[in-house]
Order: C-alpha cells, then sequence, then structure tokens
C-alpha cells in the first residue's frame, strides 16, 4: 500500500484538527505525519490567543491533546519552518505539506499618531498576558485611560484584561510576570472604539454580557447610541445574535449609575481619526462621530471629538506572517489557495503544498471553524496523489537525524506532558489550576526534562 509522509507545520487548531481528520479518513493509503511547531508547546492561540479567563475555551487543549496522545502522529516542538526546516528539506523527506500557521500579528492602522509610544497592537498585549516566550516580559501598564480600537472579540478579551483587578484574574493560568505587571496598573477607564452602531457589532453575546458581570467594574454606555436606525431595528429583528446583544446592552442602559473603581465606556458611531501626542507619547485620541448611511455602512457627521487618553491598542484584525519559499497575498496577508491548494503568482497550483486555517483563510473565525476549513484542505491532498512529491530519503528517522544534525533541539509529545504536570504543579503549590512557563529555553528544558540552557 502506498504510504503518504505529510508534514504539518504549525501545530494550532489548524494542523491538529487536519492530523486528525486524515488520521480517521477512509483512504488507500497509510500515512505518517510528523507535525512542527516553532513554539515548545503545541495548541496555538489556544494556548497563546484566547484569553486566560476563558477556562471553557482553554479546555478544548484536552481534545486537541487527546488527538496528540493517540501516538500515531509525531509532534516536533521547538522547530522553525524557514529556519531549522526548509522546502526543500521537506521534499526530501515528505510527500506533501501542509502550512498551518495561523496569524500572530496585528493587522496595521493607518491613522495619523499611531506610532506614538503608549500605542500597540493588541496582538502584541494578547501575546504578553497569554505568556508567550517570544515577547518581552514586561508591558508598560502607566496609563489611567486607555483606548481600545475595534469592536471584535480581541477588543472585548484586551478591554476587559486592562479593566479586570489582577487578583480576579489569579484564579486563571496567567504567568507570574503577567499578574505582577497588572497589579502596577493605575487603570480607571477603559475606552472601546466602534466606527457603527450596537447592532452592528462583530461581539458575540456571551463574551459582551461577561464584561457586565467582572467585580468593580461599571459598564457605561451613551444613550445617543442607541438612538437606532431602520437597518438597526431589522438586524435586531431578524438575528438572535444581534437581538441579545441589544437585550444586554439595554440593560446596562438602564442600570443606575456605579461606583465601581474602573469603568469600561462603549463608545459607538465613532471613528478614530488621529491620535493625539506629546513629546513622542500618546495623550489623546480625535474620532468623528458617525451616523448610518442608511445603506448597512456608517458615514461621517463632522462632528470632531477628543479624549485624553494614555495609552491605546488597536483590535483591527490579526495578519498572517509570510514564509520562506512559500507564495504569500501581502494584501490579505494569507498563503494564496483554493480550497486550500496553494497557489502561484500564476494562480497555478503548487504540487504538494497545501493550506489550512487562519493562514490559509484570513483571521477570521473561531476554533471550530478551523475543522471545516481542514476537511476542505483535506479532500484535495487525498485526491491529488499523482501529483504529490517523490522523496529520496522518506524514512521516518531521517528527519530526526536531520534535526539532531543541525543541533536543533526539539520536543515531543511527551515533552508536553511533562511541561503540562509540572505548570499544574507550580499552580498547585500556589493555590492554583496552573501557573504558566513562559521562558522558551525553560519550557524546553522541562519538556526535555534537561537542564536549563
Ligand atoms: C486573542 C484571540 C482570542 C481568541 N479567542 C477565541 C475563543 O475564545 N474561542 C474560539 O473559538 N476562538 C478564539 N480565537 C480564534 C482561534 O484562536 C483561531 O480560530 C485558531 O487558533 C486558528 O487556528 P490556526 O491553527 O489556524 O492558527 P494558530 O492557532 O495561530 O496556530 C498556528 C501555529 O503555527 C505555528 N507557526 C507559525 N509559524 C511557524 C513556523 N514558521 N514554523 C513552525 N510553526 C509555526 C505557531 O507557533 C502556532 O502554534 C481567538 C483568537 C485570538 C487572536
Amino acid at each position: 500500500m502506498t504510504k503518504l509522509r505529510l508534514a504539518i507545520v504549525g501545530a494550532g487548531p489548524a494542523g491538529i484538527y487536519a492530523a486528525d481528520l486524515l488520521i480517521k479518513a477512509e483512504r488507500h493509503f497509510d500515512v505518517s505525519i510528523d507535525l512542527f511547531d516553532h513554539l515548545p508547546a503545541p495548541y496555538g492561540l489556544v494556548r497563546y490567543g484566547v484569553a486566560p479567563d476563558h477556562p471553557r475555551i482553554k479546555g478544548i487543549i484536552g481534545a486537541l491533546r487527546e488527538v496528540l496522545d493517540r501516538g500515531d502522529i509525531r509532534f516536533f516542538g521547538n522547530v522553525r519552518y524557514g529556519v531549522d526546516l526548509t522546502l526543500s528539506d521537506l521534499k526530501k523527506h515528505y510527500n506533501a505539506v501542509i502550512f498551518a500557521t495561523g496569524a500572530i500579528r496585528d493587522a496595521t492602522l493607518d491613522i495619523a499618531g499611531i506610532d506614538l509610544d503608549g500605542s500597540y497592537g493588541a496582538a502584541d498585549f494578547v501575546s504578553w498576558f497569554d505568556g508567550h516566550p517570544d515577547v518581552p516580559r514586561t508591558w508598560p501598564l502607566t496609563a489611567s485611560s486607555v483606548a481600545v480600537l475595534g469592536n471584535g472579540n480581541v477588543a472585548l478579551d484586551v478591554a476587559r484584561i486592562l479593566a479586570k483587578h489582577p487578583d480576579d484574574l489569579l484564579p486563571t493560568e496567567i504567568p507570574a510576570n503577567v499578574y505582577e505587571g497588572l497589579q502596577e496598573s493605575p487603570v480607571t477607564d477603559v475606552h472601546v472604539f466602534g466606527r457603527r452602531g450596537p447592532a452592528q457589532v462583530k461581539f458575540t453575546p456571551l463574551e459582551l454580557r461577561e464584561l457586565g458581570e467582572v467585580p468593580d467594574v461599571d459598564i457605561v454606555v451613551a444613550d445617543e447610541d442607541f438612538d437606532l436606525d431602520p437597518a438597526s431595528e431589522a438586524a435586531i429583528a431578524s438575528n438572535k445574535q444581534v437581538m441579545v446583544i441589544n437585550r444586554v446592552m439595554n440593560q446596562w442602559r438602564t442600570r443606575p449609575a456605579g461606583t465601581a473603581s474602573r469603568r469600561l465606556h462603549l463608545h459607538f458611531y465613532a471613528k478614530p481619526l488621529e491620535v493625539l501626542g506629546a513629546d513622542g507619547a500618546v495623550t489623546g485620541i480625535r474620532y468623528e462621530r458617525t451616523r448610518p448611511d442608511g445603506a448597512g455602512g456608517v458615514e461621517g457627521t463632522g462632528e470632531i471629538r477628543e479624549l485624553p487618553i494614555q495609552a491605546l491598542y488597536r483590535a483591527v484584525g490579526y495578519f498572517g506572517s509570510p514564509l520562506p519559499d512559500v507564495p504569500f497575498d501581502e494584501r490579505r496577508g494569507v498563503i494564496p489557495n483554493r480550497e486550500g491548494r496553494v497557489l502561484d503568482d500564476h494562480d497555478e497550483v503548487v504540487p504538494g503544498v497545501y493550506a489550512t486555517g487562519w493562514i490559509k483563510r484570513g483571521p477570521v473565525g473561531l476554533i471550530g471553524h478551523t475543522k471545516s476549513d481542514a476537511m476542505e484542505t483535506l479532500s484535495h491532498l487525498v485526491r491529488d496523489q499523482a501529483s504529490w512529491w517523490t522523496p529520496a530519503d522518506p524514512a521516518e528517522e531521517s528527519i530526526v537525524t536531520l534535526l539532531d544534525s543541525r543541533g536543533v533541539v526539539f520536543t515531543t509529545v511527551d515533552g508536553w506532558h511533562h511541561l503540562d504536570q509540572y505548570e499544574l504543579g507550580l499552580g498547585a503549590a500556589a493555590g492554583r489550576t496552573r501557573i504558566k512557563v513562559v521562558a522558551r529555553d525553560e519550557m524546553v528544558a522541562v519538556s526535555n526534562q534537561t537542564p536549563e540552557a
């Protein structure tokens, strides 16, 4: 029977689901799958994106772990495609590769002052509070008033983590340095800005409702934002999700003013125009009041407002990163593809090269969507047998020999178990569920049970 030696680059949900679905698929060939990730631990943004105070979603790691624990997929962590492994290496040892490298960068926002000190990308902050090994250990939390630009769930995550009292995050897995950093924060007011109205937000109802339950944080909404136009009324009447969101916001509007020590303000119909600064640092935000344009969008009213702030986070989307020797769409931040088959500059299919997850589709959608994504990609991979690569050296041990010869200290599924147990142990000792290890060297040393480099 033919054997498909498959490399998957990226051990986030997209990569793990792709491996799992292929193993379980009805097929006329054997498979042997190696999963590579440049981080020492698997799970991608489930570990390094999903907010620490969302334990139910973090719990998806349990399901992904079961896939790896079955033992029919090899995991090589701490291996970076483009540095430790090249496309020609993969062609030498595998029949095909699926890139599932996701997105970790912030999309840009082209407004004046966005590069001032105190203006940050949400993705960088998320990486910090989720303990990503490749970001600095400290975060400048000196602002009392902060703006968060964006009306999606990432904006809510950022706003909530900024507004929450750090002790309320202690039951979560936040790393020690993050807890200490948040304790220094003098924040009193977090302002979330959206260009459109409350019926057009991209928040999910659960995430929005949760804001109202944060201890000692009042939610502030303005009546002027709830003078709904017919399109908004129709959206509320026809879409259950929008209806619930509207109900939640109206409950906040009618609550008596609170006395909490921190406030989270939701500003709608507010289009950021400029980040104001003095001496190179953020001092305020200038924005224009918008109104519905009657066609589902908004238009400027010409009314300009300013709000003093000392820090700003743009949560306007994530963006994929290019990979060496792999086509890349600079405009969309994805690997160009047709249903997962990677395309070259002439829109021709590149044999043996596939994509799945956020790097395939762009950074939208929930973890569950990466499953259907993987199905689509795999349906082509399975049918493309005639155009798979013919590797010169497909032996399973050859990749281990190659990594060893390059001095790449990789981690494995067993290594993840060691790290997992260690983090749970750190947590137990402090009366918490888990405390994440942040430093890459320490992650590798704990995983491989070796002295730290
Ligand atoms: C802040 C935030 C919060 C979120 N919250 C939720 C939520 O509550 N619920 C929900 O369902 N979804 C949530 N999502 C969405 C969810 O995280 C994504 O749908 C999902 O993670 C995308 O999976 P992926 O495998 O494509 O990418 P990723 O999860 O990003 O995985 C990609 C993997 O590829 C690896 N990689 C990248 N480059 C290389 C390279 N050169 N070599 C080797 N490996 C590489 C990365 O290390 C990473 O492990 C959230 C996303 C963000 C950003």
